[in-house]
């Protein structure tokens, strides 16, 4: 099997399009045509990741965080980024990074965090608008049930938990095949009319060339008419962070205890309590200060992320906001790709990194 096999897998998992603009998500280092002989997940590829990498034999390093995140000009071992890359290079590691893709689906990074805590009801707390897409079609009507079932199996059709979704208007097409085209129906050099039926399709923009490949091969015209149209519609799947339920409802010295005990950290930065009642949670793995007015909006009791600034605790009025470290929110990912990669490769060499990559310490 080789590298690229297993990250196409990751990416079927966590689409590459999913991730932020700003991201570099991706095949880092490495080449992917090369058999892979094991892979290690963890959250940082650190030089003692590729360390580890090369006493168990693994050519490859599934890490969340990119190493490499802007243009690189030398890699002369000056700092920690260029050691890195040398000896991956050296001995044949690939790194690949898996993140704001990861984070940004309802079975990611958050689902971990929700996971642990027991959270009921999963939505996610911003989802993503700008990434769904419609076709439309037009097939002679006893041809257009193959057209969609087409559609279909290329992943057209999915809205929330449906599938085959699709719309359907009867309607006349009209055309004129001329000096040698090849036409399904109707005669050359003459106006042709044809009962049609307009399909419309939704689908995720990532997949378009496979639904325009589906539509084609399975369509019966030799030109074939569509529309492909960008929605502002949000993907209730896909986006930042998650909002869920507890199963009973506690109060809040109970849930910090609670949250202290089931992620094993040290301390928790965490706003005034109020006295309230805890029952809708709110969760961002990483640096989520960003969805701090998106969680008051949605009325959570709490809100669990990271990287959270002096000011950023003032805006959260009557929020519960804890803050409980990067690498701690994150801690669970390292289990997650595991698992996704074990799921589909039982018998092959995956393991967890052993190594804390966690740069920050706390002197208690
Ligand atoms: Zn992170």
């Amino acid at each position: 099997m080789t590298i690229a096999e297993i990250t196409k897998h990751l990416e079927t998992f966590a689409p590459v399009d999913f991730q932020e603009i700003y991201d570099n998500a991706g095949l880092l280092v490495g080449d992917n045509a090369v058999e892979c002989t094991g892979v290690i997940t963890c959250l940082d590829a650190t030089e003692s990741v590729i360390d580890e990498a090369i006493a168990t034999k693994s050519n490859l390093v599934v890490a969340h965080h990119p190493i490499i995140f802007k243009g690189l000009k030398k890699i002369t071992g000056k700092n920690y980024v260029e050691r890195l890359i040398l000896k991956a290079i050296k001995n044949d590691i690939a790194v690949y990074a898996i993140h704001t893709n990861l984070d940004n689906i309802k079975k990611g990074v958050n689902s971990k965090i929700a996971e642990r805590l027991g959270l009921q009801n999963l939505q996610i707390l911003q989802p993503k608008e700008n990434i769904l897409k419609k076709l439309i079609t037009f097939t002679p009507v006893d041809k257009a049930e193959e057209v969609r079932k087409a559609l279909f199996a290329a992943g057209g059709g999915k809205l929330g938990k449906y599938s085959e979704c699709s719309f359907n208007t009867e309607g006349i097409g009209t055309f004129k095949a001329e000096e040698g085209a090849d036409p399904f129906v109707g005669d050359i050099g003459k106006r042709h009319e044809e009962k049609e039926l307009k399909i419309e399709v939704i689908f995720p923009g990532y997949i378009e060339q496979d639904i325009i490949r589906a539509m084609i091969e399975s369509h019966p015209y030799e030109e074939v008419a569509y529309d492909i149209i960008s929605l502002g519609n949000y993907h209730s799947d896909v986006g930042s962070g998650l909002i869920g339920e507890l199963p009973e409802p506690i109060n809040e010295e109970e849930f910090l205890a609670k949250l202290k005990d089931s992620f094993s950290i040290k301390v928790i930065k965490h706003t005034l309590l109020s006295g309230k009642i805890v029952k809708k949670v709110a969760v961002c793995g990483g640096s989520g200060a960003f969805l701090i007015p998106i969680a008051m909006a949605n009325k959570a009791d709490v809100f669990i992320s990271s990287d959270i600034k002096y000011h950023e605790f003032f805006d959260a009025e009557n929020l519960l906001l804890a803050d409980i470290g990067h690498y701690e929110s994150e801690q669970f990912t390292i289990d997650l790709l595991y698992e996704i990669l074990r799921e589909k490769y039982p018998n092959f060499a995956v393991r967890k990194t052993g190594v804390n990559t966690n740069p920050v310490k706390y002197y208690l």
